[in-house]
């Protein structure tokens, strides 16, 4: 009765929305007030009504993902990045970098009302240098009076200027078309380079747990600087580096090379930083300071890592200085603080004595193959039929929810669809990834659980 009302053709579909492999990115950058959250709001506003549940920790999202005329990309809101000490200037150039870095393509945000001002010309230097490709979206054009003045910005030598009003919606369709032309098919930091290229590893974690001491004592006399994209603000730089006979790319790790002192802003830059690195690498080492208590900050960057479906071990470094109350109670906090990433492997280290350095890689390779795990969907079904047997969803307003069928819809991170024969409850899709964790493994990744509701 399962297979009742299901046509292959139909799930092909609903997978192939569900979306394999990584999305390409596109960046939404301005000033402060042009309409970016507005113009954000509006692309997402056509999501696809999939009901996701993505376990992980409380978490500031700043990609979302999108769909226009059937095409699947990620965007990421630089708008929430704004609220901070720093001036206009530096949050504008920081997005921008970002733009530069992470992003395959750039919608670039002008008040048409206002006109380009300084700091529009500022961005568009940094953008033109990056030679990604930016759609002009001349915002605030609300009917046809404003279209003069979107025209205005042809000056900014960008192309054609669109005219759109985020806030009603006018010429956000003709803009996602422009979107779509100028975004890859696939990302450009490609994944593909998994198998044959060096893989690639962010190295993070909040000011002065240890990165840059960890990077020179594994790195030893070993490094090899291999990339260094001059110009941009950031110099962001990838080492190789060859660790148990096996050669890994460190990325961005200028950033933690230079011993950067800004006071304001700092965090800002520092979580900027975060996001580029993790958008290049496949697995995150977040390093942890266990001589302090576990603080927000070290949560919010486990949680980024965890968002952009990045593979994760988690490093407790400064482990010298542990007494036995300190082990104690950092014990605790890991039970408290992290329980939604119990997953992810650990290791206990000291940049500064050494200890334990020999884990980390076996624990890079644990992690990165569970994101790269394939359950067949045979072995899926079989499974998940006996769960529903052995654990059925409760029974809400007479009726019973039942998972129909399943399949893994992509890697790296895992991505599973479960067609449901009506709405799964949030509690009960995390019984459902936690026994799927225990038959599969899926150590040190996150896994995405999408259900589908089939009348
Ligand atoms: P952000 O700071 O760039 O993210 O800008 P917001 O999206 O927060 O928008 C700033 C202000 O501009 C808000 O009051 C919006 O309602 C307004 N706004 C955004 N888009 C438009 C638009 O197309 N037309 C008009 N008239 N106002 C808009
Ligand atoms: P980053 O800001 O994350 O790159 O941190 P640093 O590598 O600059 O380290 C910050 C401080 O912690 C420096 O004074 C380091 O010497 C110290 N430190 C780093 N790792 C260890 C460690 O394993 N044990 C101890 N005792 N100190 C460490």
């Amino acid at each position: 009765a399962a297979e009742e009302g299901f046509d292959p053709e139909e799930i092909e579909s609903d997978l192939a929305a569900a979306g394999h492999g990584p999305l390409p990115v596109l960046a939404v950058v301005g000033r402060p007030n042009v309409g970016k959250s507005t113009l954000v709001n509006r692309i997402l506003g056509r999501r696809e009504a999939v009901v996701e549940d993505k376990p992980g920790v409380t978490r500031d999202r700043v990609t979302y993902e999108a769909e226009w005329a059937g095409r699947r990309f990620k965007v990421v809101d630089t708008g929430g990045w704004e609220q901070d000490v720093l001036g206009i200037d530096a949050a504008v150039a920081a997005q921008a970098e970002f733009a530069i870095e992470a992003a395959d393509a750039v919608v670039f945000v002008v008040d048409a009302k206002v006109g380009a001002t300084d700091t529009d010309e500022a961005v568009v230097k940094l953008l033109r240098r990056a030679g990604k490709p930016v759609v002009l979206c001349a915002n605030k054009v609300d009917g046809p009076s404003g279209e003069a003045d979107a025209a205005a910005l042809w000056n900014l030598g960008l192309g054609e200027p669109h005219p759109v009003s985020s806030l009603h919606g006018r010429g956000t369709g003709d803009l996602l078309d422009a979107v779509l032309e100028a975004l890859p098919e696939a990302p450009q930091q490609t994944f593909g380079g998994g198998l044959g290229g060096p893989r690639r590893i962010a190295l993070i974690g909040r000011p002065n747990v240890g990165k840059s001491s960890l990077l020179n004592k594994v790195a030893g006399e070993e490094r090899v600087v291999v990339n260094e994209i001059a110009g941009t603000t950031r110099d962001p730089v990838d080492e190789l580096i060859e660790l148990g006979g096996v050669t890994w790319k460190f990325v961005d790790t200028a950033g933690i090379r230079r011993r950067v002192h800004l006071q304001e802003g700092a965090d800002y830059y520092a979580s900027l930083r975060t996001a580029a690195a993790l958008e290049k690498a496949e697995v995150a080492v977040v390093l942890i300071d266990a001589s302090e208590s576990i603080s927000v900050q070290d949560t919010r960057i486990i949680s980024m890592a965890v968002d952009a479906g990045r593979a994760l071990v988690i490093a407790y470094n400064k482990w010298d200085t542990l007494d036995e109350e300190r082990r104690y109670y950092l014990e605790r906090e890991i039970e408290r603080d992290l329980v939604q990433v119990q997953w992810a492997p650990r290791v206990n280290v000291s940049a500064r004595t050494g200890r334990h350095m020999e884990k980390l890689v076996p624990a890079i390779e644990t992690a990165l193959e569970g994101w790269e795990t394939r359950v067949p969907t045979g072995r899926l079904n079989a499974f998940l039929g006996e769960i529903v047997a052995a654990h059925p969803h409760p029974i809400r307003g007479g009726k019973q929810p039942r998972i129909l069928f399943g399949t893994q819809a992509g890697v790296r991170p895992p991505r599973f669809v479960l067609f449901a024969s009506g709405f799964l409850e949030a509690g009960y899709r995390r019984f459902v990834e936690r026994r799927l964790r225990e038959e599969f493994g899926f150590e040190g990744t996150p896994i995405h659980i999408s259900v589908r509701v089939r009348e």
